[in-house]
């Protein structure tokens, strides 16, 4: 008789198998999937079977339907989005997490995980120099961390004007103003809608993308009562950060609870070089990143810091009798939206651990100089502009009008050397180039160049 593990041994052989075929053919891969969804479909649908099929046999099908459909998103070519990569030991914790199966919202119940992501916790705070006492929780990604920043922030400006919100609700609350840069990320609006906090006040910004300062003091003193700022650190198209420090010192004396967004630009307060960019970000209220991204642990993992723990437990927590609760430093579930969760927080834990505080500074720097690396490329194509002071790890460019500079966008694509999208940014029709992945190498930035000149002279 085959014992219960045994039964787990050949489905997880094949899928090394399948991730080492995966992994190897990334450096010399295409960037773009071969076939579309509906092409896709066929092999992976149809009619579910009658009976059963061996789990080795389900591992070789999906590996095989699903291949010619992969976007070799991990690739040190791809700089679409803002993706990230997978450092080696955050994808084998990644697995562990799997394996393990804990179900982590309580300290009681499984003890091993939650150490691991409260470890991860305190090395977070301590490499991004934010307060050591702030609730640190693992969300699906920046949006769900958006969230539960803006949650607590909804918490604690209806509870300081006076308003019960866990028994009245938002109907008939004092309205809650939110002020945010005309060009924060599309998300934040999404997690206000969730919010049920209506649509932000955007304040402008300045070239760059940054809020302007005299811009948010006019908004400020345009308005009283609740107050949250939401500003952001690292923007989509320039990577340029607002003036932190300043900013949350203008909030503060309108009494406003600042959030962060810091998605991928969070991760400069790690490195001393780019530390200067977020400098004073510690004075906000709450902070959110992603790690998926720029600290490369696999899909997803976000993470959502509050400082005033009391706001973000009283919006997220739950009590229920058939619990177990903990005292002083709460649970997990306390500190985020979901209650049953992945330990996701180990990935985390692995990738900091492996890179240690010196391999976090390189991580970051790197990704930065090769944006810078691949700007001052993109310079020297003939008609091509860069857009952005690239201060971290995004670059705009524009090669003429729009039109032009659509088109050779779509032959960057189709020529698949490497990935990067077009945008629009400030009225104009960009390439967007975003360097999020930790293998990314000089050897990719010169292929890249060199697949941008082809696309730019072709006609
Ligand atoms: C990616 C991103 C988000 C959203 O994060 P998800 O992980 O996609 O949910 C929010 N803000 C910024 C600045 C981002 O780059």
């Amino acid at each position: 008789m085959t014992s219960r593990a045994d039964a787990y041994l050949p489905a997880l052989d094949r899928a090394v198998a399948h991730t080492r075929t995966w992994l190897t053919s990334l450096p010399g891969r295409r960037i773009p999937p071969r076939l579309s969804v509906d092409e896709l479909a066929d092999g992976l649908g149809g009619p579910l079977p009658d009976g059963p099929t061996d789990a080795g046999a389900v591992i070789d099908l999906l590996a095989e339907c699903v291949e010619p459909g992969l976007m070799a998103m991990p690739s040190g070519r791809f700089f679409g989005w803002v993706i990230g990569g997978t450092l080696p030991a955050a994808l084998a914790a990644d697995w562990l997490t799997a394996a393990w199966d804990q179900n982590s919202g309580m300290r009681f119940a499984t003890p091993g995980t939650v150490a691991v992501e409260e470890a991860a916790a305190t090395w977070l705070l301590d490499l991004l120099g934010l307060p050591a006492d702030a609730d640190v929780g693992f969300v699906t990604g920046g949006t769900m961390a958006n969230f539960t920043g803006l949650a607590a922030g909804r918490q604690q400006v209806l509870t300081d004007h006076g308003w019960d919100l866990d028994r009245l609700g938002l109907t008939g609350a004092p309205r809650v103003r939110v002020l945010v840069g005309e060009e924060r990320h599309g998300t934040v609006d999404l997690a206000l809608r969730y919010l049920g906090l209506g649509a932000p006040t955007p304040v402008a910004a300045d070239a760059a993308g940054r809020i302007r300062l005299d811009a948010l003091a006019d908004a400020l003193y345009a308005g009283s009562g609740p107050t949250i700022v939401c500003l952001q650190a690292g923007n989509l198209h320039s990577g340029a950060f607002d003036p932190l420090g300043p900013a949350i010192a203008l909030a503060k004396q309108h009494g406003a609870w600042v959030h962060v967004d810091g998605a991928f630009g969070l991760w400069a307060g790690a490195s001393p070089r780019l530390r200067h960019l977020v400098e004073g970000y510690e004075t906000a209220d709450s902070w959110a990143s992603d790690a998926h991204k720029t600290l490369n642990v696999p899909y997803d993992c976000g993470i959502a810091i509050v400082a005033r723990s009391r706001a973000v437990r009283d919006a997220m927590g739950i009590q229920a009798s058939y619990l177990v609760h903990a005292e002083g430093p709460g649970d997990p579930l306390d500190k985020v939206p979901e209650l049953s969760r992945r330990a996701r927080g180990i990935p985390v834990w692995a990738a900091l651990r492996s890179l240690g505080r010196s391999g976090v500074a390189e991580l970051v720097d790197g990704l930065a100089g090769h944006a810078r690396a691949i700007a001052e490329g993109i310079a020297t194509v003939e008609g091509a502009e860069i857009l952005n002071d690239v201060v971290f790890t995004q670059v705009c460019a524009a090669f003429g009008d729009d039109q032009r500079t659509r088109a050779v966008t779509a032959r960057i694509l189709a020529d698949g050397t490497a990935w990067m999208s077009g945008s629009r940014w400030r009225g104009r029709d960009v390439l967007r180039v975003s360097v999020s992945n930790w293998s990314t190498d000089a050897r990719d930035v010169a292929l890249t160049v060199e697949a941008v000149r082809r696309a730019a002279l072709a006609r």
